[in-house]
Formats: C-alpha cells, sequence, structure tokens
C-alpha cells in the first residue's frame, strides 16, 4: 500500500464490495490517491497505521461498526477528517458519530455529485485543521524561543563577573545578579526593594543626578568606589540611564567591575617608582655634595682631603651601579630575557670565595664564620654567576643584621636529590610580620635595629628569583632579637 504525499489520501472502509469499487474509481479519478478496506477490522489497521486525510466510513459493517472505526482513527489521527456513510441515519447515531469526532453524514445511497462535494467539503476543514495546528505549532515553537532567549540571558547575566543592577525611578530594585551583592557587600537585596539609599554615595549622586536631570542622556557614568578599607575590594561601577520605548527616563542600570587586582598593581608601580627614585637620590645627593665641596675654592681644602671626598664618591657611585645592576637582573629574570652560562658548580667553592670577598666586612664586626660542609657534595649545573649572587647576598645580610661579635654558621649535605644549604646567623632576628614580606622587591623591615643599617630591600627577592628558576626553594626562620636562619634546597639534577 502506498500513500501519495502530494495528492490528499482517501480511506474508503465499506463491505459492499460493488460500491466500494465505484467509490474508489471516481475518487481517484478526480485526481484523489485512494486505499479501500472491506471491513471494519481491516479499516481500524490500516487508518491507525497511516495519516489519511478523509475517510469514508460505513456504519454497519459485520464484524465491527463504523462508529468504532471512526472512534479508533480519530484517537490515533485526531486530524483526519471522518464521514460515516449510511443509509440508516438516526439521530441517536448521528451524535454518537460527532461526539466520536466525525465532520459528516454521508447518507447512502449518494450520487457521484453528492460524494465529490462532500469530500470537498472534507478536505477544506482538513485544510483549515492543518494550518491552524501548524500555527499553533509555530507559536509554541516561538514562546519556547522566546523563553530559552530569556532564560540564556538570564543565565549569562548571572554568571557573568561583573555585577549588574537596574534600578527604576522610585528607587526600586527590578533585577540583580550575585556578583552585584558580592560587590557592594550587602546579602539582602530582593526584587521590589528600595535600594537606592542602601547604596554607596557615589551611586546615588550618579542616580540623582541623571534623574533629576530635564533632559537625559544615554551616557555612562563611571567612579571607583572603596567598598572594602585598604584597598581590599574596590570597584567601577558604570551607571547608564535606560530609556522608555518612548524615549522617557525608565531608571537606570549600573555595571560593577571588580578592580582591586589593578589597584593593587597600580599602588605597587608606584611604590616601586617612588621608591626607586628614592634609593637613586641618596647616593646622587652625597656625590653631588662631594663634588661641590671639591670644586668650591673658597673652602681651600688640600689634596689629601680631596681625594679622601673622591674615593667616598666612587663608593657611592659603585652602590648606585650595584643598584642599577638589581634592577636591570630583576626586569631581566621577570622577562626571562637573561643570558645564562651553565657549567658545573661546586657548592663549597661558591661559599668559599664569597665568605673571601666579604672578609672585610666580616673583619669590622668580629664575626665568627663556622663551616660544616660535607664532603665531596656533587656539583650542581648552573649559572656560577648566578649562585654567588645568591650566596652574596645571604652572607652580606648575615653580616649586616648580625651583632659584633657575632657568628654565622653555614652548612651543606645531600639530602636524595638535593643540596640543602642552610646560612644561620646570631643577629637582630626578625618579627613574624617581616618575614611574610621578606622576599618581597624593596622590602626592609624598619625597626630600631635596622635603623642604621643600608640596603636597598632587592637581595633577597633576587635570592629567591634565583633559586625558583633552578627549581629550587629557599625558606626562612627566626627569632626576633636571637637570629636568623636560611635554608635553600636545590635540586641536583634538574631534570
Ligand atoms: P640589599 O640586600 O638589596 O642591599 P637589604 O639587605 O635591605 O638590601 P634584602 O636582602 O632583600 O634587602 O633583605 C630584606 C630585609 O629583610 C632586610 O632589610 C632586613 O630587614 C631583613 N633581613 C634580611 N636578612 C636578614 C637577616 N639575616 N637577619 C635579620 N633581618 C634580615
Ligand atoms: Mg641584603
Amino acid at each position: 500500500m502506498s500513500v501519495d504525499l502530494q495528492k490528499k489520501n482517501i480511506l474508503i472502509v465499506d463491505d459492499e464490495k460493488s460500491l466500494r469499487a465505484a467509490t474508489q474509481l471516481l475518487l481517484e479519478e478526480e485526481g484523489y490517491s485512494v486505499v479501500s478496506a472491506d471491513c471494519g477490522t481491516t479499516g481500524i489497521e490500516i487508518g491507525t497505521s497511516n495519516e489519511f486525510d478523509i475517510a469514508v466510513i460505513d456504519l454497519k459493517m459485520p464484524d465491527v461498526d463504523g462508529i468504532e472505526v471512526l472512534s479508533n482513527i480519530k484517537s490515533k489521527f485526531p486530524n483526519t477528517i471522518c464521514f460515516i456513510a449510511t443509509a440508516y441515519a438516526s439521530y441517536e447515531t448521528a451524535i454518537e458519530a460527532t461526539r466520536k469526532g466525525a465532520f459528516g453524514y454521508i447518507p447512502k445511497p449518494f450520487s457521484p455529485e453528492e460524494l465529490i462535494y462532500n469530500i470537498e467539503q472534507g478536505i477544506k476543514q482538513r485544510n483549515l485543521v492543518l494550518e491552524a495546528e501548524r500555527l499553533k505549532k509555530e507559536r509554541e515553537e516561538r514562546l519556547l524561543e522566546i523563553a530559552n532567549e530569556k532564560s540564556r540571558l538570564n543565565t549569562i547575566l548571572k554568571t557573568i563577573n561583573d555585577g549588574v543592577l537596574v534600578i527604576n525611578l522610585d528607587g526600586q530594585l527590578t533585577y540583580f545578579n550575585y556578583a552585584a551583592l558580592r560587590y557592594l557587600n550587602i546579602l539582602d537585596f530582593k526584587i521590589g526593594d528600595k535600594v537606592i539609599q542602601k547604596l554607596p554615595n557615589e551611586i546615588i549622586e550618579l542616580y540623582d543626578k541623571i534623574i533629576s536631570s530635564e533632559k537625559f542622556l544615554i551616557k555612562t557614568y563611571t567612579k571607583q568606589i572603596e567598598i572594602l578599607p585598604n584597598n581590599e575590594l574596590v570597584i567601577e561601577a558604570a551607571v547608564t540611564p535606560i530609556a522608555n520605548p518612548d524615549g522617557s527616563l525608565a531608571g537606570i542600570v549600573i555595571i560593577l567591575s571588580n578592580i582591586t587586582q589593578f589597584k593593587k598593581i597600580e599602588l605597587i608601580k608606584s611604590q616601586f617608582v617612588s621608591m626607586v627614585a628614592h634609593e637613586l637620590k641618596t647616593p646622587i645627593a652625597a656625590v653631588q655634595g662631594f663634588i661641590n665641596i671639591i670644586l668650591d675654592e673658597s673652602l681651600n681644602i688640600s689634596d689629601e682631603q680631596k681625594k679622601e671626598y673622591l674615593q667616598r664618591s666612587s663608593v657611592r657611585l659603585k652602590s648606585l651601579t650595584d643598584l642599577v645592576n638589581d634592577l636591570l637582573d630583576i626586569s631581566r629574570m621577570e622577562l626571562k630575557t637573561k643570558q645564562r652560562e651553565i657549567e658545573n658548580v661546586n657548592i663549597s667553592d661558591v661559599i668559599n670565595s664569597t665568605i673571601q670577598f666579604l672578609e672585610l666586612e666580616i673583619k669590622k664586626k668580629n664575626i665568627t664564620i663556622d663551616k660544616n660542609i660535607q664532603e665531596n657534595l656533587p656539583s650542581i649545573k648552573a649559572d656560577i654567576n648566578e649562585i654567588t649572587r645568591v650566596f652574596t647576598n645571604l652572607l652580606s645580610n648575615a653580616i649586616k643584621y648580625n651583632k659584633d661579635d657575632g657568628s654565622i654558621y653555614i652548612t651543606s649535605h645531600q639530602e636524595n636529590n638535593f643540596l640543602i644549604i642552610k646560612v644561620r646567623d646570631t643577629g637582630i632576628g626578625m618579627k613574624p610580620e617581616e618575614k611574610e614580606k621578606l622576599f618581597n622587591e624593596f622590602y626592609r623591615a624598619k625597626n630600631e635595629k635596622t635603623r642604621n643599617i643600608s640596603g636597598t630591600g632587592l637581595g633577597l627577592s633576587i635570592v629567591k628569583k634565583i633559586v625558583e628558576s633552578y627549581y629550587g626553594k629557599i625558606e626562612v626562620d627566626s627569632v626576633f632579637g636571637y637570629g636568623t636562619t636560611f635554608t635553600i634546597h636545590l635540586p641536583i639534577n634538574q631534570n
């Protein structure tokens, strides 16, 4: 059995053979595609396995009656237009057939014209039903689409990092997302609440400005707001008026962005710049002072004194050069543009040469050095200048921050794949809160004990960067007033 999709499909269910055949022939000549069934059972079978446009069902059949066939087809395909054909139409059966969904009656016997007229009416009805069905489906899809679109938008707004608040002209909240609550440090906003007075003053000012102006412009006003003190939470609020379709003002939308990190970086940057400037200024001023004295003929100073001033200038200039080199090193390490010369480095040798290099300072403070270095320590693959740098910084700190007649203990041994090197001093030590910032650039503990010790605060930050670049780590242990121990773990085999 084939169902033609172009032509309208008609099912004829009738047990009277000659009538069935004649009807089929007639309708086929009219251009319909026709299938016929010779009893009620077959009628149900065919009519419920394919959707027909029209079904013409005989009321009285020996096996199953036409009403039964009708209701079966209708329950499967409610849009099939069904006619009951009968010579015994009664008021009661008409009512029942209509209730079961019949579109009409075709009294038997019928003329070809009568049949065709009825079928055409049925086809019109079928088209109307299908069109209504299509529209309904389309509307439902559209509604679904809108609902999806809305929920999608909602999801986006709810999940973005920026806070969003919409406030109407009465100052009531009409929309918000949770990021907004987070950034405002507020817990309990609800839609409809009059929230405007609970917002930061900066936002209230912008709101007032927008709603009190006679003609508003769709323009965004921004303000930075410190929500939590000490720059713990800083946001930028962007406030924009929203217009009604008629152009009048509807309310405002506030977008809140978290700019705490930017603020922190800004602060670090300006601190860095002012510290660098400060560190550069002091030695430059000193050198300038010495030169002025030497140049001032009226002072009449001896050659010997001049020489001394020049020597002191030279020392100052050297410290300036060191500082600039430190800064350059830090920036090269950060930009990773530093060229390395990797070779086998013997830690014991580096420690010895560093001690030698700092001999003068060690003697000045009368410091005792106590070394305990495991014999035959394996060498490590590294740039010797960088490793020397690490120990120069650690030892110079151990000297600088030591007491007169103090001691420095240096130990080194192997533990699995690591060289463990400890530098312990009997110096001023540090407080726990100082310990935390120790490795920050330019950090210098400020207390009565460090007041007269000069330095840039860059040494340890460089040490840490170098150690970490060799996949090692550095730790510090300290008791204020008693001394400090730095421990370095350096992998022997960096693979
Ligand atoms: P630089 O080393 O650049 O000349 P610096 O010694 O001040 O200057 P760091 O080596 O980075 O800078 O040390 C930072 C701070 O840590 C020091 O100013 C000091 O307060 C503290 N510190 C470092 N080493 C010790 C130590 N061994 N004992 C006590 N405090 C120390
Ligand atoms: Mg130092």
